[in-house]
């Protein structure tokens, strides 16, 4: 029998409701409330976040629930890996159970290790914990009551090992709840580890000095992904395996033309397979956003996202629509859960569209204006494979086109487009031409990056006074009483 992830979902919020006290808490938007410090709400703690710092009530002595999670940007920014592994996502469900205040390590440790050796049926020889070292700079120990518990309840020494903090000392952001913390990881038949789960015990907090200052009381804090659970517990070799990940897998396949279907290759040429990978993450992060009235014009983090996804969507699967198709599949796949994806389905295909047609036509735009530039400089005209790659311009195709050039020095002009359009940084540009036996023009690029940065100055001075502007609009949108956000949503894009 396999688990599907919705029964896993629901035996790890039964068993900490039923078997341990604890009261269901429903998952916050992926939007932090009223919290500058992280970009998306990135833990299952985030919402609870004032009540370790005691300055809210806690709204009871122990929860359970399970968090939609954003790690883009911030402290913890999953984006590059992603497609790369089968574990880490843009966004993932987290687990979790807290204590506020109440029970400690002991009952923390007990209580994961007797659910995943019990209901999860997971073999104490395929685990291996770590646990917090010690560390200098904070000023703290290491964690030895920690370690003793775990031995209790029999974990054999060899079994566990002891971490430094930047393992086993978590930390919400820059600011903020942290503590030393326990990690649960299985061990594959390859010797590999993946990390489940993490016990945080909280007691500190990360002050705007960097200090970190002890609280007055001490709280627990786990968080579990449930896809890297679910393929743990389905028996799959990763999470894109699992009942989360399979049918956008299936509907990308079915709504493409002329491609292969998903295998699961990692290779590092399996070109397609990190696309398939890429996309579906991706799908399932918008998706959730767009459900949470993220905006992408008020969002950069997501607008990128989604003109990246638009270009695999284009380039590889040959279907511009097919984020609109996943979004469906997302909402089926999730929605019971959080059904604000169903709520906001119409919404967010409007969004969708809007952003896909602006996408392509400033596309159109580039690819026009590269065609000229390209056309200045006949002796690069390898430098079409560039245009032809379109926007964004991937690492990968940059340095296939950087391979092929022929000229043996690449004017500044372009030089700055790699720079400015694509946003590949200069040292870059100038190792991989380097590899490939090409100069760059540099002093034709600094002249273009110092007439650009003029610019940008008066543009940034007439930016702060258009700012001024808009908090006169925000002032008197707050004192006219209007509620909609929509109305708020029009005035930000006449601002823009
Ligand atoms: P890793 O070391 O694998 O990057 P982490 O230590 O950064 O994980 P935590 O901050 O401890 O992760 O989050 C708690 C749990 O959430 C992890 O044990 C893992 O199961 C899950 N998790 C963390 N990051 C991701 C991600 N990007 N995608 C999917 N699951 C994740
Ligand atoms: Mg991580
Ligand atoms: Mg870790
Ligand atoms: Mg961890």
């Amino acid at each position: 029998r396999t688990l599907t992830s919705n029964s896993i979902r629901n035996s790890f919020i039964e068993y900490f409701c039923k078997n341990h006290g604890h009261k269901f808490i429903k998952s916050s938007s992926v939007v932090p409330l009223c919290d500058p410090t992280v970009p998306f709400v990135n833990a299952g703690m985030n919402q609870f976040k004032g009540v370790f710092l005691g300055v809210v009530e806690p709204p009871c002595a122990r929860a359970v629930n399970s968090q939609k999670c954003v790690r883009v940007g911030g402290k913890h920014n999953d984006l590059e890996v992603v497609g790369m592994d089968g574990h880490h996502h843009t966004f993932f469900e987290m687990l979790g159970n807290w204590s506020f205040g109440d029970y400690y390590k002991k009952e923390a440790c007990q209580m994961a290790w007797d659910l995943l050796l019990g209901p999860f049926r997971l073999k104490p020889e395929d685990l291996l914990v770590t646990y917090f070292g010690g560390d200098v700079v904070i000023g703290l120990q290491e964690d030895r009551e920690c370690r003793d518990i775990w031995r209790s309840l029999g974990v054999p020494a060899s079994r566990l090992q002891a971490r430094g903090a930047s393992d086993n000392f978590w930390e919400m952001g820059a600011t903020g709840p942290c503590g030393a913390c326990t990690e649960l990881h299985y061990v594959g038949a390859d010797g590999s580890l993946t990390e489940i789960w993490n016990l945080v015990f909280i007691d500190c907090n990360r002050e705007g000095d960097g200090s970190v200052k002890r609280l007055r009381r001490q709280h627990v804090d786990t968080g579990m992904g449930l896809e890297r659970v679910a393929a743990l517990l389905q028996g799959v070799h990763s999470n894109y395996d699992t009942d989360l990940f399979r049918p956008l897998m299936d509907a990308i396949h079915r709504n493409s033309k002329g491609v292969g279907a998903y295998s699961g290759s990692y290779e590092p040429d399996a070109a397609l397979d990190q696309a398939y990978r890429r996309l579906a993450d991706h799908a399932r992060m918008l998706s959730v956003c767009l459900a949470d009235d993220v905006f992408p014009v008020a969002s950069l983090n997501l607008k990128q996202i989604m003109r990246k996804s638009f270009k695999i969507c284009t380039d590889v699967f040959q279907n511009p629509q097919l984020l609109n198709r996943l979004y469906a599949e997302v909402a089926s796949s999730l929605g019971d859960t959080y059904p604000e994806l169903i709520a906001k389905q119409n919404d967010a295909n409007l969004i969708i569209d809007h952003e896909r047609e602006s996408y392509a036509k400033l596309r159109a735009d580039l690819r026009k204006k590269w065609k000229g530039l390209v056309q200045k400089y006949p002796e690069v005209e390898t430098l079409a494979d560039i245009e032809l790659a379109g926007f964004p311009l991937g690492y990968t195709e940059f340095k296939e086109t950087m391979s092929k050039m022929k000229c043996a020095t690449i004017p500044g002009e372009i030089v700055f487009k790699l720079y400015d359009t694509h946003g590949f940084p200069e040292d870059v540009i100038q190792r991989i031409a380097t590899l490939n036996n090409v100069d760059i023009d540099k002093r034709g690029f600094w002249n273009l990056l110092a007439r650009h940065k003029s610019k940008h100055k008066t543009a940034f001075k007439e930016r702060a006074q258009k700012e001024l502007a808009f908090d006169n609009i925000i002032d008197r949108l707050l004192k006219s009483n209007i509620t909609r956000t929509d109305d708020a949503y029009k005035y930000h894009y006449l601002y823009e």
